[in-house]
């Protein structure tokens, strides 16, 4: 039987109508509204794309966007005195730095300059060691999304046998922690894993997250497992495909996310969500 479809995109949507009502009411009751600062260094055509649907996203639910759109020219002091100024300012709750930043700019340093109670990307080392400890503030807003969409399916996660493909900071690493928190056992898989589909064929719940298009393919996935794909790769024909295969892969497991139309829309829904508990957290709520 083919796997029922994890829809990312309305699954999103949902989530972005209760944000959207939570904030007006937030707003109503206290005169807050919540208030991300989204910083565009340069010219990255593809940043430029993800920033203005991040912006779309919250003008849509009424959160307030502060844009910082800055040339490629611009220093790591200059940058660095405009975060600090986000950080004290009392309408801004979460920040945003699209990555990759101009190569004048040290990337880590800027992350690390970021408030940890404004982190919205959920980067900052205090995140990850707080996320590590089990007592999360900010969670990585793609991990958090790949989280929502196997809770969405009803399933328990608790004594599952959970494997995570890539161990990134950004995903991997923060998926398989998690996983390990929802009381799922966790393998991690990288690029130096022996015999791969010897693992992952053991996974209930599967998470892909490598950058190879559609790497995994159905003998590599247990029947009826979840599975969820994390990855964006465009082919040479311009199509755009994860990690999974999923014409091959629908046919064995119990749930699957498409790509596009899966983890991508609850990436932007999870800064949204963030954004919003930082404001509420100001609020006393
Ligand atoms: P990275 O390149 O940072 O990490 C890739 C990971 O995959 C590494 O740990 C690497 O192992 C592992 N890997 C690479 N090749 C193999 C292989 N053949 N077998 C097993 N493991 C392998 O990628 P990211 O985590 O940043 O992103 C992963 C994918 O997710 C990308 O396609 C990216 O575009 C997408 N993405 C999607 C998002 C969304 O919102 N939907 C958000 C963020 C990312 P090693 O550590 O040994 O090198």
């Amino acid at each position: 039987m083919a796997a029922h479809i994890l829809d990312g995109k309305l699954l999103a949507q949902t989530i972005r109508t209760q944000i959207a009502q939570e904030t007006t009411e937030l707003h109503s009751h206290t005169g807050i509204r919540p208030g991300l600062a989204v910083f565009l260094v340069g010219n990255d055509p593809a940043s430029a794309v993800y920033v203005r649907n991040k912006k779309k996203a919250c003008d849509a639910a009424g959160l307030q966007v502060h844009d910082y759109k800055l040339d490629a020219e611009t220093n790591q002091t200059e940058l660095l005195g405009l975060i600090e100024a986000t950080n004290h300012d009392p309408t801004i709750h979460g920040i945003l730095v699209q990555l990759p930043l101009p190569p004048q700019i040290d990337s880590r340093m800027i992350l690390e300059a970021v408030s940890p109670m404004k982190d919205a990307d959920g980067f900052h080392p205090y995140n990850m060691g707080r996320l590590l400890s089990g007592d999360p503030v900010f969670l990585p807003c793609t991990p958090k999304g790949v989280m929502k969409m196997i809770e969405s399916t009803g399933q328990t996660i608790e004594g599952k046998r959970a494997v995570v493909l890539g161990r990134s900071n950004i995903v991997g690493k923060p998926v398989a922690a998690l996983l390990m928190q929802a009381n799922a056992t966790v393998t991690v898989c990288h690029s130096k894993t022996q015999d791969l589909p010897s693992v992952t064929r053991e996974a209930d719940i599967l998470i892909a997250a490598i950058g190879k298009a559609q790497f995994v393919t159905r003998d590599m996935v247990k029947n009826g497992a979840i599975v969820v794909d994390v990855g964006i790769n465009r082919l040479d024909d311009g199509r755009l495909v994860g990690d999974v295969d999923f014409e091959s892969v629908q046919e064995q497991a119990g749930w699957l996310s498409p790509v596009p139309g899966g983890v991508g829309p609850m990436t932007i829904a999870m800064l949204l969500s963030n954004t919003l508990e930082a404001a509420k957290r100001t609020a006393g709520r």
